[in-house]
């Protein structure tokens, strides 16, 4: 039984509010909520709300790219074949038909907005990443890719929105009110907390990375939004899959930057702390098999080698392409020492994609009345058990589309009425005893790390759910005051949830591997895991 949540996480009372009425809230400027504000009908009024700068998500920080069926080698059918196998049995094949679909047209329209895509001899330059079978790739300013879309987009959503965008401020709960979702409690240092009412309210915040100690994420990723639809009803599904990115940087004292894909897509090869190459010996597709096999393949080596990492090595390719092709990366190991082109970049896994989140349909709408979402705090049914490289940023597109354009148009039929429902949460008693957040976020993060991290074993589930429980039961009884709290709260509800979620999942499906039952289970797991609170 995950931990006991209780509906709100402040006290609050509408008499001692500020109340703010908008048509539309959107919660998240990254791809999936910039997408979903381009979509929306000018007529009607937005807010669109950021934790922190505009420029914080992890949509900004994507590197390898977008995949877009765009060579005319290239077909549908394959982009679709791909996304299933590497999903496990678990996608939805009407949900990915429909999203590689409408990819090349998204790219098209990306390009109409502003984005430099890179180009060679006139044409989009197409790379290739592990899984996909084409060349589909679509990069900008080589490994910046992310960076250069929300580039773009900011620009265009500025221009459309005005000034309606409400940066660094968190989203601390969604309002209900006889099961309807009718905007959120937010707060920012400039309004305090406020009642944001919204007739639509489209939720974007993105991913969970944080949750563990090992993560390519950003500080913005804990998981708010996961956690803000469960304590309003919505349903969650499938909070088990969170997949690791097999390559992140590892140097002591440094940031866990991504060593993005493409870079095994160029030819880089995995290497033990020996110099020998060895991933032949766990795929035939070597470095470019799917992330989870790539995944366990280097914990295996680590643990065979006893090493802490293993290595890329890029020696064997041309230096001043490799140089060109990956600036970014090139100047982050620079700064450690390493020369990418030469040296042995130290790489190993670490927490990197929510696969599971807020079920939606295929017009994004969720279990909730007035409540849409897209991108990554969703599960669509595009990614299954394992999300195929350069996947997401293609989603939030095509879901931030259609969640945009389904609530523009339920917003448009509802008519304007600026009274504030009468909703309240007492206060609760104080407690005597402070508690210590960072000691209890960086033990939550180490434990998810340790017992729900690569590979997980029952035993260390059940464990590491009571510990959850037992922290839960002294945090979330608390009412805080503060982001750094409220976080707190969300990420030890996240964590709740997929443990419980990994511990029911007695097999192992795509990113999600049980050493205790290593096979897969068509029979009774091909399934969704769904879970909605219970009042
Ligand atoms: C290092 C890295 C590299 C990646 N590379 C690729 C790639 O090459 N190709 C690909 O397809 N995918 C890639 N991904 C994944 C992809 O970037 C994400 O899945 C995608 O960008 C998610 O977009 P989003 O709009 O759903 O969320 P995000 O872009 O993360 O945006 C979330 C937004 O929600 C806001 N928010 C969160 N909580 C709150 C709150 N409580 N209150 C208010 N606002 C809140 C944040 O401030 C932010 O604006 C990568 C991810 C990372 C971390």
């Amino acid at each position: 039984m995950s931990c006991k949540t209780p509906r709100y996480l402040v006290p609050f009372h509408p008499k001692r509010i500020q109340h703010h009425f908008a048509d539309v809230l959107i919660i998240g400027g990254g791809i999936a909520g910039l997408r979903a504000a381009m979509a929306l009908d000018p007529r009607l009024s937005l807010l669109v709300i950021t934790k922190d700068t505009m420029h914080q998500s992890n949509s900004a920080l994507a590197q390898g790219s977008i995949a877009s069926v765009l060579d005319p080698d290239d077909n549908l059918a394959s982009h679709v074949d791909d996304t299933l196998i590497a999903g496990a049995n678990l996608c939805d094949r009407e949900v990915v038909e429909m999203v590689v679909r409408e990819a090349p047209d998204h790219i098209r329209q990306l390009m109409e907005w502003g984005t430099n895509f890179d180009t060679e001899k006139g044409e989009l330059s197409l790379g290739r990443e592990g899984g996909h079978s084409h060349r589909r790739i679509v990069h900008a300013l080589g490994d910046a890719t992310g960076h250069e879309i929300m580039r773009a987009m900011i620009v265009q959503a500025r221009a459309k929105l005005e000034a309606d965008i409400w940066s660094n401020t968190f989203t601390i709960d969604l309002l209900t009110h006889e099961r309807r979702c009718c905007g959120a409690l937010v707060w920012n240092a400039h309004h305090g907390r406020t009642f944001v009412w919204a007739k639509q309210t489209i939720l974007c915040t993105g991913g969970a990375g944080r949750v563990f100690r090992e993560t390519t994420n950003p500080e913005v990723a804990t998981g708010d939004g996961h956690a803000i639809a469960y304590r309003a009803g919505a349903e969650l599904r499938d909070m088990e899959f969170m997949q690791f990115h097999p390559t992140v940087l590892y140097i002591a004292g440094g940031s866990r930057s991504l060593i993005t894909e493409a870079m095994r897509g160029e030819g880089a090869r995995l290497i033990d702390s020996t110099g020998r190459r060895f991933m032949p010996d766990y795929d035939e597709r070597a470095e470019l098999a799917p992330r989870d096999v790539v995944s366990r393949a280097i914990v295996a080596q680590m643990e065979k080698t006893r090493q802490p990492s293993v290595f890329l090595d890029l020696s064997h390719l041309n230096a001043e392409h490799v140089r060109k092709r990956f600036p970014g990366i090139a100047r982050t190991c620079a700064e450690f020492g390493i020369d990418i082109a030469t040296d042995p970049i130290p790489v190993r896994p670490g927490a990197h994609y929510m696969i599971g989140g807020v079920t939606v349909d295929h017009g994004g709408r969720t279990s909730l009345p007035g409540l849409w979402a897209a991108g990554e705090v969703t599960s669509s049914g595009l990614h299954g058990a394992n999300r195929l490289a350069s996947n997401s940023l293609l989603e939030g597109l095509v879901y931030g589309a259609h969640a945009g354009a389904g609530a523009s148009e339920a917003a448009l039929e509802v008519g304007d009425s600026f009274r504030a429902i009468p909703l309240e949460n007492a206060a609760t008693e104080p407690h005597a005893e402070p508690l210590d957040l960072v000691d209890i976020r960086n033990s939550l993060r180490s434990l998810m790390w340790r017992s729900a991290g690569v590979k997980s074993m029952g035993p260390q589930l059940a464990e590491a759910a009571e510990t959850i429980r037992r922290w839960c039961r002294y945090v979330l009884s608390r009412q805080l005051s503060d982001p750094a709290g409220w976080e707190l709260q969300n990420m030890l509800t996240v964590a709740s949830l997929m443990v419980d979620s990994d511990l029911a999942r007695e097999e192992s499906r795509g990113v999600h591997l049980r050493t205790d039952f290593p096979e897969r289970d068509d029979v009774h797991w091909r399934r969704h895991l769904s879970m909605t609170r219970g009042e």
